[in-house]
């Protein structure tokens, strides 16, 4: 994940290189333009939010056990065991389970990466579905420690990475039996940060996970490829969201693409005391979320990104929490444990 640069970036939080930000502007910033959250907001429900039974300690013990593999980055060994893992896990909670490969490029060795999403599917046959994605990757090097020594350790992405991989396998444990109306989809994108280099040094492009599986879905809409057609009602990425000090504010993309979206988790997170999901506005974030909402899917980023070990060495359990997990575990099931809105008046 990346920032676009601010001025009121603390000195831990290296702001990416304007390299960079040109090629991911170029890339995403019309999308700005094209999709400026024009989603119509649903009526709000007024119904008592029932969050899932969401066992912090267990997800915190999931994200213990990612980091374990050592480091993630896509196309290593690695990166496919914890896939493996995860599939696993989801096949035994009731999850139809398929692997999307796709293609990515090491920028530094110049050579192609074989890069894979996996996608949990629960109520396979249910054609209005949610998705809930996480990268699992994590970036080849601590690129951003304020120790120049340590930028050549490895990186372990306990937040960055397992957080949101260890909630989404929590999750899937509270599926099978829940009272979502919607079909469910658990997503683990590839290839998010096949990023080397911080600061304006950066080598590599962002989200190519997200981008595939975004480009797959629009063959869905068109029709243009083998899967039978399905949309997509809602998306939400989760990442660092395994901070011990969590604070999550309304990221300011997903307010744009997504307002009404980002109204009822909030309204979802006040009901039921979350009170680290703040009302408070936070910095713009470039994430997972723009390919999907790019592919029109209304997608929030669930993200605390004021995280003093982001990209560094010390991106460690020792400073995730299973309370903060389990806190936005229960937002997002309780958000997808909500009925249907009523279909608006003609
Ligand atoms: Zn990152």
């Amino acid at each position: 994940m990346s920032t676009p640069p601010s001025s009121a970036a603390r000195p831990t939080l290296r702001l990416v290189g304007l390299a960079m930000i040109v090629v991911v502007a170029l890339g995403l910033g019309s999308v700005l333009l094209l999709w400026p959250g024009t989603r119509m907001t649903m009526a709000d429900a007024q119904v008592k939010a029932n969050p899932s039974k969401i066992d912090g300690d267990r997800a915190y013990g999931y994200l213990k056990a990612i980091c374990k593999i050592g480091p993630r980055p896509a196309g290593t060994a690695a990166n496919t065991k914890q896939r493996q893992m995860v599939a696993e896990h989801f096949k035994k909670y009731g999850a139809t389970v398929k692997e999307q490969p796709f293609s990515g490029v090491d920028p530094v060795a110049n050579t192609p990466v074989a890069m894979v999403n996996l996608i949990g599917s629960w109520f396979p046959e249910r054609t209005e579905r949610v998705v809930i994605g996480a990268h699992y990757d994590t970036r080849p090097f601590p690129d951003e420690d304020p120790i120049f020594a340590n930028r050549k350790l490895p990186f372990i992405g306990a937040n960055d990475g397992a957080s949101g991989v260890a909630l989404l396998m929590e999750i899937a444990h509270h599926l099978q039996d829940s009272p979502t109306p919607w079909g469910v989809d658990l997503v683990l994108f590839d290839g998010e940060e096949l990023v080397y280099g911080g600061g304006q040094n950066q080598t590599g492009d962002y989200f190519l996970g997200s981008k595939a599986f975004a480009e797959n879905y629009k063959k869905v809409q068109k029709g243009t490829s083998n899967e039978p057609k399905f949309t997509y009602y809602a998306g939400m990425v989760l990442d660092m969201v395994g901070d011990k000090d969590l604070d999550i504010l309304k990221e300011p993309n997903s307010i744009n693409f997504a307002p009404w979206l980002v109204k009822e988790v909030w309204a979802v997170a006040k009901s039921i005391n979350a009170t680290k999901f703040r009302d408070k506005r936070g910095r713009e974030i470039y994430d997972d979320h723009l390919p999907l909402n790019n592919a029109d899917i209304p997608t929030i980023d669930i993200i605390d990104f004021d995280y003093p070990y982001w990209h560094t060495a010390k991106d460690l359990p020792e400073h995730c929490s299973g309370a903060s997990l389990a806190q936005v575990g229960k937002v997002v099931t309780a958000w997808l444990n909500k009925p249907k809105p009523k279909p608006e008046p003609k």
